[in-house]
């Protein structure tokens, strides 16, 4: 994605069976082959990966300045 994932879109390089298809490939993002998986990340169901995600997401958020 060119100009970088936006928080709760599905990456594009996803395949229906929820796999990247570029892993181990040499164009495949820096970050995604420095993340290190974690039981606490992952917990034990995908459910319960989404739910650290989306709180990660929403942890690290870029704050919104309203104009006044
Ligand atoms: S590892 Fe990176 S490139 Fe691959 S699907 Fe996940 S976010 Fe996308």
């Amino acid at each position: 994605m060119l100009s970088g994932k936006p928080a709760g879109v599905k990456c594009v390089q996803l395949d229906d069976e929820m796999r990247c298809k570029i892993f181990g490939h040499p164009d495949r993002p820096q970050v995604c082959g420095s993340l290190k998986p974690a039981a606490g990340m992952c917990g034990d169901s995908r459910d319960q990966a989404m739910l650290w995600i989306g709180d990660l997401e929403k942890a690290t958020a870029p704050a919104i300045n309203i104009p006044r």
